[in-house]
């Protein structure tokens, strides 16, 4: 039986796709507007797996079509298919359930998933999507994902709601984006980002990751200089029989898409990129020198360590610097790695903002030593996401990463907090948090901050919220060293020295728990000393009684470092 659309449209999907460029068509049967919903949902998402969609209503559709999908290349066709009334089909969905049962098509080849929409609370819960699930596979089409069951009732859904990770980001709309610092060259910036509906959960001291995208000045200029039409569909896949994935990124793609999302283009090269891409570079002396860096000869290393390390020179001014180098794309896509996801230390408290994750933030950007300047990806991309972008709601792919960075379990233990510059950021967690058990009536320990900055008036981050929580006594001490504004440095491990009694006895006597975020190169390290001394002068210890002093403190979870470099 052919199936008679109902409408004058277009009623070929397989022309339209054709015409259109799309090779995911999402079916709904739909009867109140959610399933069709979803199928839009999934049609404008594609684009993420480098994949082009369309949503359609079976009805206005010739469903016959559906064996010749194939001719579409890559092509997968998705069902939203919502169960009405006693298990049956939706107004639009009759006509294709009724051929789907009468009729002996043979669909092999076609790729499809499922996805029910229903309520387990009636008796034939999902009835109409398990149907089109299991007879599309009568008629020999092929099942890539395995039946998502949607439940109305409990609100949760099998393939909507799993939770995020890396794999499947969630994308949070970002609802503040405001500038920290009052004066000063630097960008220093607090974000929120809106989780409500995700069913995200978080504790204050865990992680967030941002999936950041690259510049789209730097990816114009590596298509200028390799002469490439960067919107070309490309489809990378992996020779490497061994390997598990098929393809080392999303595809089918673009150039552009995988130059933009998934390539690590802003970091320095390692030394086998250089010795791959040596062999395209047509003067000598070109091929030569980026032979040599690639070497394990100690002439080699240097250069590589001078030309490219120390001078933060990444792939783009790998190009701009050997003009005779001009590898194919393809090999460029192959041998870049993946972009990877950002972390940040979560500024808030989920007791507190259930809803939403905060973020506090440099920007990086700073001169090299061949007078580029370099700026850093997902900082860069945070700064312009605004709340409202063109009336479009700016968003961020980001999941959650769990860590061992937590406040003690009894609140009537103390805390000392060391956080200079962006140390700052689970502090405010934390702050909240204890603030909020406060609220709860509970007896909290002393609560005690070590921050720094630079200048007073310049980069006080939280500078309010903080003279608040001291204010109302959730803090019962802030202690604030300005770098800069007097001739000497004063530093949080100097205040720390200052307060040394004070410090001894939180410890000692009251077993508080010591926190210290920010910098990993010199604070972290500096700040630990301070500790060493306070414990040698206090304690009467010797200098590696007071370092096994401290090493037993973080055994015990009463030491914990959330930095990095
Ligand atoms: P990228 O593009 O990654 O560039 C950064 C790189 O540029 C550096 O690694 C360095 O190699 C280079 N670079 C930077 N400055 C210079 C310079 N002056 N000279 C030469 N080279 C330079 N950051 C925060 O701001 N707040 C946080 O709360 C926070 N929490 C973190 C928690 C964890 C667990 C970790 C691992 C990192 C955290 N970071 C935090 C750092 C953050 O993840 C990013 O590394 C940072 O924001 C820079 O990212 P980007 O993409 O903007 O820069
Ligand atoms: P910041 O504003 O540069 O510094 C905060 C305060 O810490 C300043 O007063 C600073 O003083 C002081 N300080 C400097 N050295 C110190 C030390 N050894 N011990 C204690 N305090 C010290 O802070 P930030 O912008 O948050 O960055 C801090 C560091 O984190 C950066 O230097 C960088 O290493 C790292 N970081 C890296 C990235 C990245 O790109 N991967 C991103 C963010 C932060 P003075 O400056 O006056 O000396």
């Amino acid at each position: 039986k052919k199936l008679e659309p109902q409408t004058t449209r277009e009623t070929s999907f397989i022309g339209k796709m054709k015409k259109t460029g799309k090779n995911i068509v999402v079916f709904y049967g739909s009867q109140t507007g959610t399933a069709e919903e979803f199928a839009n949902r999934l049609a404008k998402d594609a684009h993420r797996y480098g994949m082009k969609g369309m949503a359609a209503d079976p009805e206005e559709y010739d469903m016959s079509e559906l064996s010749r999908l194939t001719e579409v290349e890559n092509s997968i066709a998705i069902f939203c298919m919502a169960t009405y009334g006693e298990g049956d089909p939706t107004d639009n969905a009759q006509d294709f359930y009724d051929w789907l049962q009468e009729g002996d098509a043979d669909f092999s080849g076609v790729k499809y998933t499922v996805f029910a929409l229903g309520n387990k609370t009636y008796e034939h819960y999902n009835s109409m999507g398990k149907y089109v699930d299991k007879r599309l596979a009568e008629l020999g089409a092929r099942r890539i994902f395995d039946l998502g069951m949607g439940d109305d009732d409990g609100k949760t859904c099998v393939c909507v709601c799993v939770p995020f990770d890396s794999k499947n980001p969630f994308l949070a709309a970002v609802t503040v984006n405001r500038k920290l610092n009052k004066a000063g060259d630097r960008h220093l910036m607090h974000l929120e980002l809106d989780i409500t509906g995700s069913k995200i959960r978080y504790e204050s001291g865990d992680h967030v990751a941002v999936y950041p995208i690259n510049d789209s000045v730097i990816v114009n200029r590596i298509g200028d200089l390799l002469g490439v039409d960067l919107d070309t569909v490309i489809s990378l896949n992996n020779l490497d029989e061994e390997s598990n994935k098929k393809h080392p990124f999303p595809c089918p793609s673009t150039y552009r898409t995988a130059l933009t999302h998934y390539l690590d283009i802003t970091n320095p090269p390692r030394t086998n990129v250089l010795y791959e891409l040596a062999q395209y570079a047509t003067e000598p002396k070109d091929q030569e020198n980026m032979r040599k860096m690639a070497s394990s000869s100690p002439e080699g290393k240097a250069l590589y360590q001078s030309w490219v390390l120390d001078s933060c020179r990444n792939i783009l001014a790998i190009l701009e610097d050997f003009p005779s180098l001009r590898p194919p794309i393809d090999h460029l896509c192959e041998l870049l790695p993946r972009l990877q996801a950002r972390y940040y230390s979560i500024a808030s408290s989920s007791k507190v903002h259930a809803n939403s994750i905060h973020i506090c933030a440099v920007v990086v950007e700073y001169e090299t030593k061949t007078g580029r300047v370099n700026k850093g990806v997902a900082t860069n991309w945070l700064k312009n996401k605004m709340p409202t972008d063109n009336g479009h709601k700016a968003t961020v792919p980001m999941y959650i990463r769990k860590s061992q960075f937590r406040l003690p379990f009894k609140s009537t233990n103390p805390v000392i907090m060391v956080g200079p510059g962006t140390g700052i950021a689970p502090f405010m967690g934390f702050v909240q948090e204890r603030g909020w058990l406060k609220e709860q009536g509970k007896d909290v320990g002393d609560t005690v901050l070590y921050y720094g900055c630079r200048y007073k008036k310049e980069d006080f981050l939280y500078q309010e919220e903080l003279e608040e929580f001291e204010k109302t006594g959730v803090l019962t001490a802030l202690n604030v060293a300005f770098s800069r504004d007097q001739a000497e440095k004063v530093y949080v491990q100097h205040l720390l020295k200052k307060n040394k009694e004070a410090v001894w006895r939180l410890v000692h006597s009251d077993n508080a728990h010591i926190y210290i975020c920010g910098d990993a190169r010199n604070m972290a390290r500096d700040v630990q000393n301070a500790f060493y001394e306070i414990a040698e002068e206090l304690g009467g210890l010797s200098r590696s009684q007071a370092v096994d002093y401290v090493k037993k403190l973080m055994t015990k979870g009463r030491y914990s470092q959330d930095v990095w470099s």
